[in-house]
C-alpha cells in the first residue's frame, strides 16, 4: 500500500549513521525512533538520551566501538518519554554510572502510580496505535520524526533511574567537557537542554525536530504547554548554537539555519495559539477551528513545519480543551445524547439500516472516506449491521491511512483498521 510520498520522503534523512558533529561529538540517527549522541573525552564517554529499546541501544553502541573504546561513565536524559530513556542498561553496562536528568523528570507513560485513577489501559491502546507497533513492516514506513523500521526487541526494557536530578540551570564538567544544563519545557514539562559552549552545540531533545511540533499525540496526554514551548525556543536561540544536535530527525548545522528554525517554530506554535483563541472568542466550536486552520504563507511551506509528526488541527483542538474545557458553548452539547442513541434515531429518521449500509457502500466507492466512516459509525453504535458496517469503516481507514502525511495518524488508522478486521 503506497504511503504519501511526502512521507516516505521524510524517512529518506533515517539512514542508520553516526554524525561527525565536532571531532569528538557524534550523534547517531536513523538507528533508532530517537536519536542517542556521544560525547568522547580524554579517559571516558557522555552519552545524551539512550534510544526506545535495548536492541536499538546495542546496535548504535557496536558502530560507536568502531570510534571509541572508552566507558560510558554519564547518561543524561533530555526528557523523560520512553524513547529516550530505554537503552540506558546498554551503555552503562552493567556498571552505576552516573545519570542525569531534571528534578521534574515524570513521564505521563511510564510513572504510573497504581494506586490512583489513572488511564493507562486507554493510554497504552493508543500509543501502540499511534507508533503502528505491530504493524508489518511495509505498513509502518515511518514514525514521522523516527524510522517505521527499526527494532522493537527490548523496547521501554533497559531504563535506569536518574542518580542526578538539577532544578535550575547548572554548570557540570564531566570527562573535559564544561556543560551547561537548563530546564527548558517543551513537548515534556521536565526537558533538560545540554549546551557546550566551546563547540557551540546544543542537545535540544525533542523541542525541535524537522516537522510541525508535535502539542497534541493522538495517544492521548495532559494539556501540553504551549506557550512554555514557544518560549523555549527564545531562551535556545539566545546560546546562539551553530550545532544543533536533536532529539530526532538529523541535526541542524549552521547558525543563521537554526535562528530560522526556532523562530518559525516559535511563530507555527503562537499562530497555532491566536488563531485558535480568536475562534474561540467568536463562539466558534472546535472542530470549525481546528479545519479551518492553517499556518501562515510565510511558514506554511517549511519543510520543518510539516506536519509528519505533529497536526495542526489536533494542536488546536488540544489548546481549545486544554484552556476551555470540553464544553464547545452550544448549549445542545449540554445535554447531549449517547451515540447509539442519536444513531438509532437517525438511521430510523434516514429510512433504516439498509439505506445507511448503501449509503456508506457508495461513500466509500467514491472516496468520501470520512462520511462513509461517520455512516458506519452510526450502524455500529446500534449494532445493526455491524459486520458491513465494520468492513466499511475498515477500508476506509486503510484509504485516509495512505493519503496523510501524518504518520501517527496513518499508524492509528492501520493498527486500528486490523483490530476492527480480527474482530469482525
Ligand atoms: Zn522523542
Amino acid at each position: 500500500m503506497p504511503a504519501h510520498p511526502d512521507l516516505l520522503a521524510q524517512d529518506a534523512q533515517f539512514e542508520k549513521k553516526l554524525h561527525k558533529l565536532a571531532p569528538n561529538v557524534f550523534s547517531a540517527v536513523g538507528y533508532a525512533a530517537s536519536n542517542v549522541h556521544f560525547l568522547v573525552g580524554q579517559e571516558g564517554v557522555i552519552v545524551v538520551d539512550t534510544s526506545e529499546t535495548t536492541q536499538a541501544a546495542e546496535n548504535i553502541l557496536a558502530d560507536f566501538r568502531e570510534i571509541s573504546d572508552l566507558p560510558i561513565n554519564t547518561i543524561i536524559y533530555t526528557h523523560s518519554h520512553r524513547d529516550h530513556i530505554s537503552g540506558a542498561t546498554v551503555f552503562a553496562n552493567g556498571r552505576d554510572i552516573e545519570i542525569i536528568a531534571s528534578d521534574n523528570f515524570k513521564s505521563d507513560i511510564v510513572d504510573v502510580d497504581e494506586t490512583i485513577p489513572h488511564p493507562h489501559a486507554a493510554m497504552m491502546a493508543r500509543t501502540k496505535r499511534q507508533f503502528g507497533i505491530t504493524l508489518s513492516d511495509d505498513e509502518r514506513v515511518s514514525l514521522g520524526v523516527g524510522p517505521g523500521k527499526r527494532p522493537m526487541k527490548g523496547m521501554g526494557a533497559g531504563f535506569m533511574q536518574p542518580t542526578v536530578q538539577f532544578g535550575k540551570t547548572t554548570q557540570i564538567e564531566r570527562e573535559g567537557f564544561q556543560l551547561e544544563l537548563a530546564k527548558a519545557p517543551g513537548e515534556t514539562p521536565d526537558h533538560l537542554v545540554v549546551w557546550w559552549a566551546e563547540e557551540r552545540i546544543l542537545f535540544c531533545g525533542d523541542n525541535f525536530y524537522h516537522s510541525f511540533p508535535n502539542l497534541s499525540p493522538l495517544r492521548g496526554t495532559p494539556y501540553r504547554e504551549f506557550d512554555a514551548w514557544a518560549d523555549t525556543m527564545d531562551q535556545l536561540m539566545a546560546y546562539e548554537p551553530e550545532i544543533l544536535a536533536t532529539g530526532h530527525t538529523l541535526p541542524v548545522i549552521g547558525a543563521d539555519a537554526i535562528k530560522q528554525r526556532l523562530t518559525d517554530y516559535r511563530d507555527a506554535i503562537r499562530h497555532v495559539i491566536t488563531e485558535t483563541v480568536k475562534g474561540m472568542n467568536a463562539g466558534l466550536d472546535p472542530i470549525t477551528i481546528a479545519s479551518a486552520l492553517k499556518l501562515p504563507e510565510n511558514l506554511a511551506d517549511k519543510p520543518y513545519l510539516q506536519e509528519f509528526y505533529g497536526h495542526i488541527g489536533y494542536a488546536s483542538r488540544h489548546y481549545f480543551s486544554g484552556t476551555l474545557g470540553w464544553f464547545d458553548g452550544n448549549p445542545t452539547r449540554i445535554a447531549e445524547l449517547t451515540p447509539a442513541h442519536e444513531a438509532a434515531r437517525m438511521i430510523e429518521l434516514i429510512g433504516g439500516a439498509d439505506k445507511v449500509l448503501a449509503a456508506a457502500r457508495s461513500a466509500l466507492a467514491e472516496d468520501d472516506s470520512q462520511w462513509a466512516m461517520e455512516l458506519a459509525d452510526r450502524l455500529i453504535a446500534t449494532g445493526a449491521s455491524v459486520g458491513e458496517a465494520r468492513q466499511v469503516k475498515v477500508a476506509a481507514m486503510r484509504k485516509l491511512a495512505d493519503l496523510t502525511i501524518n504518520a501517527m495518524t496513518r499508524n492509528y488508522y492501520l493498527l486500528y483498521a486490523r483490530e476492527l478486521e480480527e474482530a469482525t
